[in-house]
Protein backbone atom coordinates (compact mmCIF):
# COMPACT_ATOMS: atom_id res chain seq x y z
CA UNK A 1 0.00 0.00 0.00
CA UNK A 2 1.25 3.56 -0.93
CA UNK A 3 1.12 6.40 1.22
CA UNK A 4 -1.22 9.86 0.09
CA UNK A 5 1.31 11.95 -2.06
CA UNK A 6 0.68 14.95 -0.11
CA UNK A 7 2.04 17.04 -2.51
CA UNK A 8 -0.87 16.90 -4.25
CA UNK A 9 -2.99 19.85 -3.54
CA UNK A 10 -6.04 21.81 -4.07
CA UNK A 11 -4.98 25.41 -6.59
CA UNK A 12 -4.10 27.68 -3.66
CA UNK A 13 -4.13 31.72 -3.36
CA UNK A 14 -1.13 34.06 -3.36
CA UNK A 15 -1.22 37.29 -1.15
CA UNK A 16 -2.79 39.33 -3.90
CA UNK A 17 -3.37 43.21 -3.37
CA UNK A 18 -5.57 45.35 -5.66
CA UNK A 19 -3.55 47.50 -8.03
CA UNK A 20 -4.14 50.74 -7.98
CA UNK A 21 -5.31 50.75 -11.76
CA UNK A 22 -8.31 48.35 -10.83
CA UNK A 23 -8.94 50.62 -8.26
CA UNK A 24 -9.17 53.70 -11.07
CA UNK A 25 -11.01 51.62 -12.94
CA UNK A 26 -13.88 50.65 -10.63
CA UNK A 27 -13.80 54.59 -9.28
CA UNK A 28 -14.50 55.73 -12.87
CA UNK A 29 -14.35 59.22 -11.61
CA UNK A 30 -17.10 58.27 -9.24
CA UNK A 31 -19.11 57.50 -12.05
CA UNK A 32 -20.84 54.01 -12.72
CA UNK A 33 -19.15 52.21 -15.45
CA UNK A 34 -21.21 52.39 -18.40
CA UNK A 35 -22.03 49.86 -21.17
CA UNK A 36 -19.71 50.33 -23.89
CA UNK A 37 -21.38 51.12 -26.93
CA UNK A 38 -19.53 52.37 -30.51
CA UNK A 39 -16.83 53.28 -28.38
CA UNK A 40 -18.67 55.27 -26.03
CA UNK A 41 -19.15 54.75 -22.40
CA UNK A 42 -23.09 55.19 -21.90
CA UNK A 43 -24.88 54.97 -18.84
CA UNK A 44 -28.52 53.64 -20.50
CA UNK A 45 -31.99 55.45 -20.79
CA UNK A 46 -33.34 52.61 -17.87
CA UNK A 47 -31.70 54.51 -15.57
CA UNK A 48 -30.71 51.46 -13.62
CA UNK A 49 -27.17 50.66 -12.00
CA UNK A 50 -26.23 47.78 -9.89
CA UNK A 51 -23.00 46.83 -7.55
CA UNK A 52 -20.30 44.35 -8.86
CA UNK A 53 -19.21 42.60 -5.04
CA UNK A 54 -16.24 40.79 -3.65
CA UNK A 55 -17.59 37.22 -2.90
CA UNK A 56 -15.12 36.90 -0.11
CA UNK A 57 -15.68 40.31 1.81
CA UNK A 58 -18.89 41.75 0.35
CA UNK A 59 -17.34 44.65 -0.15
CA UNK A 60 -18.80 46.93 -3.12
CA UNK A 61 -16.25 47.05 -6.55
CA UNK A 62 -17.89 48.83 -8.53
CA UNK A 63 -21.38 50.30 -9.52
CA UNK A 64 -22.10 49.53 -13.19
CA UNK A 65 -24.56 50.94 -15.26
CA UNK A 66 -27.75 48.53 -16.62
CA UNK A 67 -28.02 48.10 -20.82
CA UNK A 68 -31.94 48.34 -21.82
CA UNK A 69 -33.60 47.70 -25.02
CA UNK A 70 -32.94 50.89 -26.39
CA UNK A 71 -28.60 50.14 -25.33
CA UNK A 72 -29.00 46.79 -26.49
CA UNK A 73 -30.87 48.03 -30.29
CA UNK A 74 -28.10 51.11 -30.43
CA UNK A 75 -25.50 48.29 -30.51
CA UNK A 76 -26.94 46.36 -32.72
CA UNK A 77 -27.32 48.99 -35.17
CA UNK A 78 -23.47 50.55 -34.36
CA UNK A 79 -21.80 46.75 -35.02
CA UNK A 80 -24.40 46.21 -37.96
CA UNK A 81 -22.81 49.29 -39.71
CA UNK A 82 -18.79 48.39 -38.39
CA UNK A 83 -19.38 44.94 -39.87
CA UNK A 84 -20.90 45.68 -43.34
CA UNK A 85 -20.69 49.79 -44.12
CA UNK A 86 -17.96 51.45 -45.81
CA UNK A 87 -14.62 50.00 -48.11
CA UNK A 88 -12.73 49.16 -44.44
CA UNK A 89 -15.82 47.48 -42.93
CA UNK A 90 -14.89 44.74 -40.53
CA UNK A 91 -16.61 41.86 -42.98
CA UNK A 92 -14.07 43.16 -45.51
CA UNK A 93 -10.69 43.59 -43.71
CA UNK A 94 -8.22 41.39 -44.48
CA UNK A 95 -7.38 38.56 -41.98
CA UNK A 96 -3.84 40.02 -41.43
CA UNK A 97 -5.12 42.89 -40.41
CA UNK A 98 -7.73 41.70 -38.01
CA UNK A 99 -5.03 39.55 -36.63
CA UNK A 100 -2.78 42.57 -36.13
CA UNK A 101 -5.25 44.48 -34.14
CA UNK A 102 -6.44 41.52 -32.17
CA UNK A 103 -2.99 40.68 -30.94
CA UNK A 104 -2.50 44.78 -30.04
CA UNK A 105 -5.12 43.82 -27.36
CA UNK A 106 -3.67 40.88 -26.11
CA UNK A 107 -0.51 42.60 -25.59
CA UNK A 108 -2.75 45.48 -23.96
CA UNK A 109 -4.04 42.86 -21.98
CA UNK A 110 -0.90 41.63 -21.23
CA UNK A 111 0.54 45.10 -20.14
CA UNK A 112 -2.70 45.20 -17.77
CA UNK A 113 -2.03 41.60 -16.50
CA UNK A 114 -2.91 42.71 -12.73
CA UNK A 115 -5.78 44.52 -13.56
CA UNK A 116 -7.26 41.60 -15.27
CA UNK A 117 -6.12 39.32 -12.43
CA UNK A 118 -7.70 41.74 -9.89
CA UNK A 119 -11.01 41.27 -12.24
CA UNK A 120 -10.64 37.36 -11.49
CA UNK A 121 -9.61 37.42 -7.80
CA UNK A 122 -12.08 40.31 -6.74
CA UNK A 123 -14.72 40.52 -8.57
CA UNK A 124 -15.24 36.76 -9.71
CA UNK A 125 -13.54 35.44 -6.16
CA UNK A 126 -10.96 33.30 -7.81
CA UNK A 127 -7.76 31.93 -6.18
CA UNK A 128 -4.80 33.57 -7.91
CA UNK A 129 -3.37 30.17 -9.15
CA UNK A 130 -6.60 29.60 -10.86
CA UNK A 131 -7.15 33.29 -12.15
CA UNK A 132 -2.87 33.24 -13.29
CA UNK A 133 -3.79 29.81 -15.87
CA UNK A 134 -7.18 31.50 -16.89
CA UNK A 135 -5.30 34.56 -17.89
CA UNK A 136 -2.89 32.63 -20.10
CA UNK A 137 -5.73 31.38 -22.10
CA UNK A 138 -6.13 35.20 -23.66
CA UNK A 139 -3.17 34.64 -25.52
CA UNK A 140 -3.42 30.95 -26.24
CA UNK A 141 -6.59 31.35 -27.65
CA UNK A 142 -6.33 34.15 -29.30
CA UNK A 143 -3.26 32.82 -31.63
CA UNK A 144 -4.59 29.55 -31.88
CA UNK A 145 -7.90 31.15 -33.86
CA UNK A 146 -5.44 33.71 -35.58
CA UNK A 147 -3.98 30.14 -37.43
CA UNK A 148 -7.30 28.62 -37.67
CA UNK A 149 -8.59 32.13 -39.37
CA UNK A 150 -5.20 31.89 -41.74
CA UNK A 151 -6.12 28.45 -42.74
CA UNK A 152 -10.23 28.22 -43.24
CA UNK A 153 -10.61 30.55 -45.93
CA UNK A 154 -14.20 32.31 -46.19
CA UNK A 155 -16.19 33.21 -49.54
CA UNK A 156 -16.78 31.46 -52.76
CA UNK A 157 -15.67 27.44 -52.60
CA UNK A 158 -14.28 25.61 -56.17
CA UNK A 159 -17.44 25.16 -58.90
CA UNK A 160 -18.78 21.71 -59.34
CA UNK A 161 -20.69 21.46 -62.83
CA UNK A 162 -24.43 20.32 -61.09
CA UNK A 163 -26.49 20.48 -64.60
CA UNK A 164 -26.15 21.20 -68.37
CA UNK A 165 -24.66 24.84 -68.13
CA UNK A 166 -25.21 24.90 -64.61
CA UNK A 167 -22.30 25.87 -61.89
CA UNK A 168 -22.79 25.57 -58.25
CA UNK A 169 -20.58 26.25 -54.96
CA UNK A 170 -20.70 27.35 -51.86
CA UNK A 171 -20.53 30.82 -49.95
CA UNK A 172 -19.14 31.16 -46.30
CA UNK A 173 -19.49 34.47 -44.85
CA UNK A 174 -19.75 35.51 -41.43
CA UNK A 175 -23.25 36.13 -39.56
CA UNK A 176 -22.98 39.52 -39.21
CA UNK A 177 -23.70 40.73 -34.90
CA UNK A 178 -23.20 37.95 -33.00
CA UNK A 179 -23.95 38.10 -29.40
CA UNK A 180 -21.94 36.01 -25.86
CA UNK A 181 -23.70 35.42 -23.24
CA UNK A 182 -20.83 34.72 -20.36
CA UNK A 183 -21.79 32.90 -17.35
CA UNK A 184 -19.46 34.61 -13.45
CA UNK A 185 -17.08 31.59 -13.43
CA UNK A 186 -14.58 31.79 -15.85
CA UNK A 187 -14.97 35.51 -16.82
CA UNK A 188 -11.97 36.42 -18.84
CA UNK A 189 -11.56 32.95 -20.39
CA UNK A 190 -15.17 32.65 -21.71
CA UNK A 191 -15.22 36.32 -23.00
CA UNK A 192 -11.87 35.21 -24.90
CA UNK A 193 -13.21 31.79 -26.20
CA UNK A 194 -16.22 33.62 -27.28
CA UNK A 195 -14.55 36.99 -29.13
CA UNK A 196 -11.27 35.64 -30.56
CA UNK A 197 -13.02 33.27 -32.89
CA UNK A 198 -16.33 35.45 -33.61
CA UNK A 199 -14.15 38.60 -34.39
CA UNK A 200 -11.65 36.27 -36.33
CA UNK A 201 -15.05 35.38 -38.53
CA UNK A 202 -15.87 38.67 -39.36
CA UNK A 203 -18.51 39.11 -37.44
CA UNK A 204 -19.23 42.27 -35.14
CA UNK A 205 -19.57 41.33 -31.72
CA UNK A 206 -21.97 42.50 -28.43
CA UNK A 207 -20.33 40.25 -25.17
CA UNK A 208 -23.35 40.32 -22.24
CA UNK A 209 -21.34 39.21 -19.31
CA UNK A 210 -23.27 38.05 -16.11
CA UNK A 211 -23.46 40.55 -13.18
CA UNK A 212 -21.81 39.22 -10.39
CA UNK A 213 -18.56 39.37 -12.71
CA UNK A 214 -18.79 42.45 -15.07
CA UNK A 215 -15.30 43.59 -15.08
CA UNK A 216 -13.08 42.11 -17.19
CA UNK A 217 -15.12 42.36 -20.27
CA UNK A 218 -15.63 46.04 -19.25
CA UNK A 219 -11.77 46.18 -19.17
CA UNK A 220 -11.42 44.48 -22.12
CA UNK A 221 -13.42 46.93 -23.92
CA UNK A 222 -11.66 49.67 -23.24
CA UNK A 223 -8.61 47.90 -24.50
CA UNK A 224 -10.16 46.70 -27.22
CA UNK A 225 -10.40 51.09 -28.18
CA UNK A 226 -7.33 51.74 -27.26
CA UNK A 227 -5.96 48.71 -29.69
CA UNK A 228 -7.75 50.20 -32.29
CA UNK A 229 -10.59 48.25 -33.24
CA UNK A 230 -13.16 50.58 -35.40
CA UNK A 231 -15.93 51.21 -33.23
CA UNK A 232 -19.31 49.13 -33.05
CA UNK A 233 -16.99 46.07 -33.81
CA UNK A 234 -16.84 45.23 -30.06
CA UNK A 235 -19.48 46.30 -27.25
CA UNK A 236 -20.18 45.44 -23.85
CA UNK A 237 -23.84 45.34 -22.73
CA UNK A 238 -23.54 44.42 -18.70
CA UNK A 239 -27.03 43.92 -16.86
CA UNK A 240 -29.31 40.93 -15.66
CA UNK A 241 -29.89 38.46 -18.03
CA UNK A 242 -33.91 38.77 -17.37
CA UNK A 243 -33.44 42.14 -18.68
CA UNK A 244 -30.25 42.93 -20.75
CA UNK A 245 -29.66 39.43 -21.73
CA UNK A 246 -33.66 39.12 -22.87
CA UNK A 247 -33.42 42.14 -25.17
CA UNK A 248 -30.38 40.80 -26.73
CA UNK A 249 -32.38 37.27 -27.35
CA UNK A 250 -35.28 39.16 -28.94
CA UNK A 251 -33.40 41.39 -31.13
CA UNK A 252 -33.62 40.10 -34.72
CA UNK A 253 -30.54 42.38 -35.53
CA UNK A 254 -28.80 39.43 -33.57
CA UNK A 255 -27.99 36.76 -35.89
CA UNK A 256 -26.38 34.02 -33.97
CA UNK A 257 -26.00 33.81 -30.17
CA UNK A 258 -23.03 31.80 -27.91
CA UNK A 259 -24.19 31.17 -24.87
CA UNK A 260 -22.37 29.66 -21.64
CA UNK A 261 -24.63 29.10 -18.37
CA UNK A 262 -26.79 26.58 -17.09
CA UNK A 263 -29.42 24.37 -18.92
CA UNK A 264 -32.38 25.80 -17.83
CA UNK A 265 -31.52 29.35 -19.22
CA UNK A 266 -30.03 28.20 -22.25
CA UNK A 267 -33.00 26.15 -23.04
CA UNK A 268 -35.30 29.58 -22.54
CA UNK A 269 -33.01 31.36 -24.66
CA UNK A 270 -33.24 28.64 -27.23
CA UNK A 271 -37.06 28.96 -27.09
CA UNK A 272 -36.64 32.53 -28.01
CA UNK A 273 -33.95 32.40 -30.73
CA UNK A 274 -36.12 30.14 -32.00
CA UNK A 275 -39.40 32.29 -32.44
CA UNK A 276 -36.81 34.99 -34.17
CA UNK A 277 -34.67 32.54 -36.67
CA UNK A 278 -31.71 33.23 -34.74
CA UNK A 279 -29.28 30.59 -33.84
CA UNK A 280 -27.17 29.19 -31.01
CA UNK A 281 -24.70 27.30 -29.30
CA UNK A 282 -25.27 26.84 -26.28
CA UNK A 283 -21.96 25.16 -23.38
CA UNK A 284 -24.13 24.02 -20.31
CA UNK A 285 -23.43 23.11 -16.96
CA UNK A 286 -22.55 19.52 -15.88
CA UNK A 287 -22.37 16.67 -13.54
CA UNK A 288 -18.87 15.19 -13.94
CA UNK A 289 -17.96 11.62 -13.04
CA UNK A 290 -14.98 9.69 -12.50
CA UNK A 291 -14.39 5.96 -12.62
CA UNK A 292 -11.80 4.59 -10.49
CA UNK A 293 -10.81 1.03 -11.09
CA UNK A 294 -9.32 -1.48 -9.15
CA UNK A 295 -5.81 -0.95 -9.74
CA UNK A 296 -5.31 2.49 -8.94
CA UNK A 297 -3.51 4.19 -6.54
CA UNK A 298 -6.81 4.83 -3.71
CA UNK A 299 -4.56 7.44 -2.25
CA UNK A 300 -3.03 9.14 -4.89
CA UNK A 301 -6.00 9.33 -7.21
CA UNK A 302 -8.45 10.46 -4.24
CA UNK A 303 -6.15 13.81 -4.24
CA UNK A 304 -5.90 14.09 -7.34
CA UNK A 305 -9.87 14.05 -8.11
CA UNK A 306 -10.04 16.05 -4.79
CA UNK A 307 -7.69 18.85 -7.06
CA UNK A 308 -9.97 18.91 -9.69
CA UNK A 309 -13.24 18.80 -7.69
CA UNK A 310 -12.31 21.61 -6.07
CA UNK A 311 -11.32 23.57 -8.93
CA UNK A 312 -12.46 26.84 -8.01
CA UNK A 313 -14.79 25.67 -5.04
CA UNK A 314 -16.17 23.81 -7.59
CA UNK A 315 -17.82 26.01 -9.26
CA UNK A 316 -15.94 24.57 -12.51
CA UNK A 317 -18.71 23.52 -15.47
CA UNK A 318 -16.92 20.20 -16.46
CA UNK A 319 -15.20 18.63 -13.07
CA UNK A 320 -15.84 15.78 -10.91
CA UNK A 321 -18.98 15.65 -8.52
CA UNK A 322 -19.67 12.10 -8.89
CA UNK A 323 -17.08 9.50 -8.25
CA UNK A 324 -17.62 5.46 -8.67
CA UNK A 325 -14.92 3.66 -7.28
CA UNK A 326 -14.52 0.09 -7.10
CA UNK A 327 -15.33 -1.73 -3.82
CA UNK A 328 -11.90 -3.39 -3.50
CA UNK A 329 -10.30 0.04 -2.93
CA UNK A 330 -13.11 2.10 -1.95
CA UNK A 331 -12.06 2.26 1.88
CA UNK A 332 -8.67 3.83 1.30
CA UNK A 333 -10.16 6.39 -0.95
CA UNK A 334 -13.16 7.36 0.97
CA UNK A 335 -10.64 7.78 3.88
CA UNK A 336 -8.16 9.64 1.78
CA UNK A 337 -10.84 11.56 -0.14
CA UNK A 338 -12.40 12.91 3.43
CA UNK A 339 -9.03 13.71 4.63
CA UNK A 340 -8.49 15.67 1.25
CA UNK A 341 -11.36 17.83 1.83
CA UNK A 342 -11.67 18.30 5.10
CA UNK A 343 -8.13 19.81 5.06
CA UNK A 344 -9.13 22.57 2.57
CA UNK A 345 -7.76 25.85 4.18
CA UNK A 346 -10.87 27.65 4.11
CA UNK A 347 -10.20 31.33 3.78
CA UNK A 348 -10.70 35.05 1.55
CA UNK A 349 -9.77 33.88 -1.81
CA UNK A 350 -6.81 36.68 -2.07
CA UNK A 351 -5.15 35.47 1.24
CA UNK A 352 -2.01 33.79 1.33
CA UNK A 353 -2.76 29.85 1.23
CA UNK A 354 -6.44 29.72 0.72
CA UNK A 355 -8.02 26.60 -1.05
CA UNK A 356 -11.70 27.08 -0.76
CA UNK A 357 -12.74 30.59 -0.60
CA UNK A 358 -16.58 31.87 -0.72
CA UNK A 359 -19.09 30.90 -3.35
CA UNK A 360 -20.11 33.94 -5.79
CA UNK A 361 -23.54 34.94 -4.42
CA UNK A 362 -26.37 34.70 -1.64
CA UNK A 363 -28.55 32.60 -4.31
CA UNK A 364 -25.63 30.07 -5.17
CA UNK A 365 -24.68 29.43 -1.18
CA UNK A 366 -28.48 28.73 -0.49
CA UNK A 367 -28.72 26.15 -3.97
CA UNK A 368 -25.68 24.42 -2.31
CA UNK A 369 -26.64 24.43 1.44
CA UNK A 370 -30.22 23.05 0.14
CA UNK A 371 -28.64 20.54 -2.51
CA UNK A 372 -26.55 18.97 0.60
CA UNK A 373 -29.82 18.42 2.69
CA UNK A 374 -31.45 17.25 -0.29
CA UNK A 375 -28.31 14.97 -0.62
CA UNK A 376 -29.64 13.32 2.83
CA UNK A 377 -33.06 13.31 2.31
CA UNK A 378 -32.41 10.98 -1.42
CA UNK A 379 -30.38 8.16 0.89
CA UNK A 380 -26.52 9.64 0.60
CA UNK A 381 -24.85 8.54 3.60
CA UNK A 382 -22.89 12.54 5.14
CA UNK A 383 -18.86 11.90 5.16
CA UNK A 384 -18.75 15.67 5.17
CA UNK A 385 -21.76 17.30 5.87
CA UNK A 386 -21.00 20.75 4.43
CA UNK A 387 -23.05 23.93 5.90
CA UNK A 388 -21.85 27.57 6.64
CA UNK A 389 -18.02 28.21 7.38
CA UNK A 390 -16.53 31.40 8.94
CA UNK A 391 -13.69 33.54 8.36
CA UNK A 392 -12.70 35.56 10.47
CA UNK A 393 -12.72 39.48 9.23
CA UNK A 394 -14.97 38.60 6.61
CA UNK A 395 -18.69 38.49 5.46
CA UNK A 396 -18.63 36.63 2.89
CA UNK A 397 -20.49 33.35 1.46
CA UNK A 398 -18.22 30.63 2.60
CA UNK A 399 -19.26 26.94 3.03
CA UNK A 400 -17.89 24.41 4.29
CA UNK A 401 -17.27 20.94 1.58
CA UNK A 402 -19.28 18.08 1.36
CA UNK A 403 -18.76 14.83 0.36
CA UNK A 404 -21.49 11.81 0.69
CA UNK A 405 -21.46 7.90 0.30
CA UNK A 406 -23.91 6.26 -1.65
CA UNK A 407 -24.92 2.93 -3.40
CA UNK A 408 -25.83 2.05 -7.15
CA UNK A 409 -29.74 1.59 -6.36
CA UNK A 410 -29.47 5.41 -4.80
CA UNK A 411 -29.42 8.77 -7.04
CA UNK A 412 -28.88 10.97 -4.16
CA UNK A 413 -27.09 13.24 -7.05
CA UNK A 414 -28.96 13.87 -9.68
CA UNK A 415 -28.24 17.60 -10.81
CA UNK A 416 -25.03 20.32 -11.00
CA UNK A 417 -23.77 21.38 -7.48
CA UNK A 418 -21.49 24.29 -8.15
CA UNK A 419 -19.07 23.52 -5.15
CA UNK A 420 -16.75 21.56 -3.10
CA UNK A 421 -19.43 18.68 -3.08
CA UNK A 422 -19.12 14.55 -4.89
CA UNK A 423 -20.51 11.56 -3.84
CA UNK A 424 -18.43 8.65 -3.83
CA UNK A 425 -20.26 5.06 -4.73
CA UNK A 426 -18.39 1.65 -4.49
CA UNK A 427 -19.33 -0.45 -7.25
CA UNK A 428 -18.54 -4.25 -8.72
CA UNK A 429 -16.89 -3.61 -11.62
CA UNK A 430 -16.59 -0.81 -14.72
CA UNK A 431 -19.61 -1.39 -15.88
CA UNK A 432 -21.83 -1.10 -12.89
CA UNK A 433 -19.50 2.10 -12.82
CA UNK A 434 -19.90 3.10 -16.38
CA UNK A 435 -24.15 2.57 -16.39
CA UNK A 436 -24.50 5.19 -12.81
CA UNK A 437 -22.14 7.54 -15.01
CA UNK A 438 -24.25 7.39 -18.02
CA UNK A 439 -27.39 7.77 -16.48
CA UNK A 440 -27.37 11.75 -15.78
CA UNK A 441 -28.99 13.43 -18.34
CA UNK A 442 -25.58 16.24 -18.27
CA UNK A 443 -22.73 14.86 -20.09
CA UNK A 444 -19.65 17.61 -19.95
CA UNK A 445 -16.70 15.60 -18.06
CA UNK A 446 -15.79 12.54 -17.66
CA UNK A 447 -12.57 10.69 -16.47
CA UNK A 448 -11.48 6.98 -15.76
CA UNK A 449 -8.09 6.27 -13.12
CA UNK A 450 -6.24 3.07 -14.12
CA UNK A 451 -2.83 1.76 -14.74
CA UNK A 452 -4.03 0.09 -17.45
CA UNK A 453 -4.03 2.49 -20.02
CA UNK A 454 -5.82 0.69 -22.81
CA UNK A 455 -8.48 -0.77 -20.62
CA UNK A 456 -8.78 3.10 -19.86
CA UNK A 457 -9.15 4.38 -23.16
CA UNK A 458 -11.92 1.31 -24.12
CA UNK A 459 -13.71 2.83 -20.84
CA UNK A 460 -13.47 6.40 -21.32
CA UNK A 461 -15.00 6.09 -25.37
CA UNK A 462 -18.14 4.27 -23.66
CA UNK A 463 -19.13 7.68 -21.47
CA UNK A 464 -21.85 9.70 -23.29
CA UNK A 465 -19.61 13.02 -22.10
CA UNK A 466 -18.06 15.17 -24.81
CA UNK A 467 -14.84 15.38 -23.36
CA UNK A 468 -13.47 11.76 -22.00
CA UNK A 469 -10.23 11.26 -20.29
CA UNK A 470 -7.79 9.04 -18.71
CA UNK A 471 -5.93 9.51 -14.84
CA UNK A 472 -6.38 13.62 -15.77
CA UNK A 473 -9.45 15.70 -15.72
CA UNK A 474 -10.14 19.49 -16.55
CA UNK A 475 -7.83 19.44 -19.15
CA UNK A 476 -9.18 21.79 -22.28
CA UNK A 477 -6.88 22.05 -25.52
CA UNK A 478 -7.18 24.38 -28.77
CA UNK A 479 -7.83 21.76 -31.76
CA UNK A 480 -9.83 19.48 -29.63
CA UNK A 481 -13.91 20.08 -29.04
CA UNK A 482 -14.70 21.22 -25.79
CA UNK A 483 -18.86 20.48 -25.75
CA UNK A 484 -21.21 19.22 -24.03
CA UNK A 485 -23.40 16.10 -24.95
CA UNK A 486 -26.89 15.59 -23.11
CA UNK A 487 -28.60 18.31 -21.63
CA UNK A 488 -25.04 20.14 -21.20
CA UNK A 489 -24.45 21.51 -24.66
CA UNK A 490 -26.74 22.27 -27.78
CA UNK A 491 -26.28 22.49 -31.50
CA UNK A 492 -22.39 23.47 -32.21
CA UNK A 493 -19.64 21.95 -32.21
CA UNK A 494 -18.26 22.90 -29.09
CA UNK A 495 -15.57 25.63 -28.71
CA UNK A 496 -11.68 25.98 -28.97
CA UNK A 497 -11.56 23.98 -32.25
CA UNK A 498 -11.85 24.48 -36.44
CA UNK A 499 -15.44 23.94 -36.12
CA UNK A 500 -16.04 26.54 -33.60
CA UNK A 501 -14.55 28.89 -36.24
CA UNK A 502 -16.75 27.73 -38.74
CA UNK A 503 -19.62 27.88 -36.37
CA UNK A 504 -19.12 31.29 -36.44
CA UNK A 505 -19.80 31.45 -40.52
CA UNK A 506 -23.07 30.82 -42.53
CA UNK A 507 -22.92 29.16 -45.76
CA UNK A 508 -25.29 29.65 -48.69
CA UNK A 509 -25.58 27.47 -51.63
CA UNK A 510 -24.98 29.68 -55.24
CA UNK A 511 -26.30 28.59 -58.87
CA UNK A 512 -25.13 29.93 -61.37
CA UNK A 513 -26.97 29.51 -64.95
CA UNK A 514 -26.17 31.08 -68.12
CA UNK A 515 -28.97 33.77 -69.58
CA UNK A 516 -29.61 32.00 -72.53
CA UNK A 517 -33.61 33.99 -73.13
P1 LIG B 1 -26.79 31.33 -15.90
O1 LIG B 1 -27.38 30.40 -16.88
O2 LIG B 1 -27.60 31.73 -14.73
O3 LIG B 1 -26.37 32.71 -16.63
C1 LIG B 1 -25.51 32.72 -17.73
C2 LIG B 1 -25.67 34.04 -18.48
O4 LIG B 1 -27.00 34.08 -19.01
C3 LIG B 1 -25.53 35.29 -17.61
O5 LIG B 1 -24.86 36.30 -18.34
C4 LIG B 1 -26.96 35.69 -17.37
O6 LIG B 1 -27.11 37.06 -17.09
C5 LIG B 1 -27.59 35.33 -18.69
N1 LIG B 1 -29.06 35.16 -18.66
C6 LIG B 1 -29.84 34.73 -17.65
N2 LIG B 1 -31.13 34.74 -18.02
C7 LIG B 1 -31.19 35.16 -19.30
C8 LIG B 1 -32.23 35.37 -20.24
N3 LIG B 1 -33.51 35.16 -19.93
N4 LIG B 1 -31.91 35.81 -21.47
C9 LIG B 1 -30.61 36.03 -21.82
N5 LIG B 1 -29.58 35.87 -20.96
C10 LIG B 1 -29.85 35.43 -19.71
O7 LIG B 1 -25.41 30.67 -15.48
P2 LIG B 1 -24.40 31.16 -14.36
O8 LIG B 1 -24.97 30.86 -13.02
O9 LIG B 1 -23.93 32.53 -14.67
O10 LIG B 1 -23.14 30.20 -14.66
C11 LIG B 1 -23.00 28.92 -14.16
C12 LIG B 1 -23.45 27.89 -15.16
O11 LIG B 1 -22.67 27.97 -16.36
C13 LIG B 1 -23.23 26.47 -14.65
O12 LIG B 1 -24.30 25.66 -15.03
C14 LIG B 1 -21.94 26.05 -15.36
O13 LIG B 1 -21.74 24.67 -15.42
C15 LIG B 1 -22.17 26.67 -16.71
N6 LIG B 1 -20.90 26.79 -17.47
C16 LIG B 1 -20.72 26.00 -18.57
C17 LIG B 1 -19.53 26.06 -19.28
C18 LIG B 1 -19.27 25.22 -20.49
O14 LIG B 1 -18.30 25.50 -21.20
N7 LIG B 1 -20.05 24.21 -20.76
C19 LIG B 1 -18.53 26.96 -18.86
C20 LIG B 1 -18.76 27.74 -17.73
C21 LIG B 1 -19.97 27.66 -17.05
Amino acid sequence: MSTANSEIRSLSARQFERPQKFKDFCHNDGQPLGGLIHATEVSGTMNATFQTIDPGSHEVLATVCEMGAAEVDAAVRGAQAAYEQGANCWRDKPVDEKISVIMKLVELCERDRDVLLACEIFDGGKVSELAEGDFDQIRACAEYFCEVAKRIPLGDSSALEVGPGVQGYSFREPWGVVAGIIPWNYPSVLTSWFIFPALLAGNCVLIKPAEDTPLSALYIGKLAEEAGFPPGVINVLPGRGELTGQFIAEHPGVRYISFTGSPGVGQHILRTCDRHGTRMKREMGGNGSAIVLADADPLEVARKIGRYTNQHFGQTCCTIHRVFVDQKIADDFIDAQRDFFSSLKIGYQANEGTELGAVINSTQQDRILSAQKQTVALGGQALLSGGTAEVEGKSGYYLKPALFQTTPDVNCNPSEVFHAFATICPVSDADQALALANQSPYGLGASVWTKDLDRGVAIAKKFRDGTCQINCHNQIAYGLPYGGQGISGGPGAGVNCEETFTDYTQVKAIYLSQYDA
